[in-house]
């Protein structure tokens, strides 16, 4: 892992800017390569996450590996995190100000890792990156491109394990995932993926 993001996820470890960090047995950074294109978001660690201080590794997550395979990627090949990087009690929505205490950790992961594209799974992960008129239901699938990056919002795999009808919505926003990767290689085949300048850090700063 690069060094910077080293740091960040240390401090992430042994944090307590919000209450979260009282009823957690581990934070959650996130894992993936430091130079991933294709970045995930979720909302907050659940019960296996804080338990093995992992991203999604419970019934959501396999669901989240099977949508990567349906698409020929690996786990290994994306960086997943979330937008709360410690388990809410009982699985409760994160509160607007944890997640503004925690929203730092997640933009200096967007700065370092550099990602061509983001994907925040699930309304919460959305509003927190794109804004507060945004949403799973209305944006889902649809693109929307910043600077560099481009940003895809998707239901949460955790929604389809309720409502089933959302699963074929997954399965047809990640065909939109993997058309999108595609081009991205096509137009930058060898893009830097890792740049630090502070226009591009200014641009994701303000989706804050
Ligand atoms: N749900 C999330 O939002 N994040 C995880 O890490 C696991 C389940
Ligand atoms: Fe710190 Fe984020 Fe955990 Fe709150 S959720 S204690 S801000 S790491």
């Amino acid at each position: 892992m690069s060094s910077e993001l080293q740091v960040v996820h240390s401090e992430i470890l042994e944090c307590t800017k919000c209450e979260l960090h009282k009823n957690r047995t581990n934070a959650v950074p996130g894992e993936g390569p430091p130079d991933a294109r294709i970045m995930f978001v979720g909302e907050g660690p659940g019960q296996n996450e804080d338990e093995q201080g992992r991203p999604f590794v419970g019934a959501a997550g396999k669901f989240l590996t099977e949508l990567l395979e349906s698409i020929g990627l690996k786990r290994s090949d994306v960086f997943i995190t979330n937008i709360v990087k410690c388990r809410p009690p009982n699985n409760r929505a994160p509160r607007k100000a944890e997640i503004e205490a925690c929203n730092p950790y997640l933009q200096s992961q967007i700065r370092l890792i550099n990602p061509r594209i983001v994907c925040p799974l699930g309304t919460p992960a959305i509003t927190s990156l794109m804004g507060s008129e945004y949403s799973a239901s209305r944006f889902h699938g649809k693109p929307l491109t910043k600077g560099k990056v481009t940003l895809l919002p998707m239901y949460h795999p955790a929604a389809a394990l309720y409502d089933g009808s959302l699963r074929e919505t997954l399965f047809h926003d990640f065909q939109i995932l993997k058309k999108l990767s595609e081009n991205e290689e096509a137009l930058h085949p060898d893009a830097p993926k890792s740049v630090e300048s502070s226009e591009e850090k200014q641009t994701l700063e303000k989706w804050a």
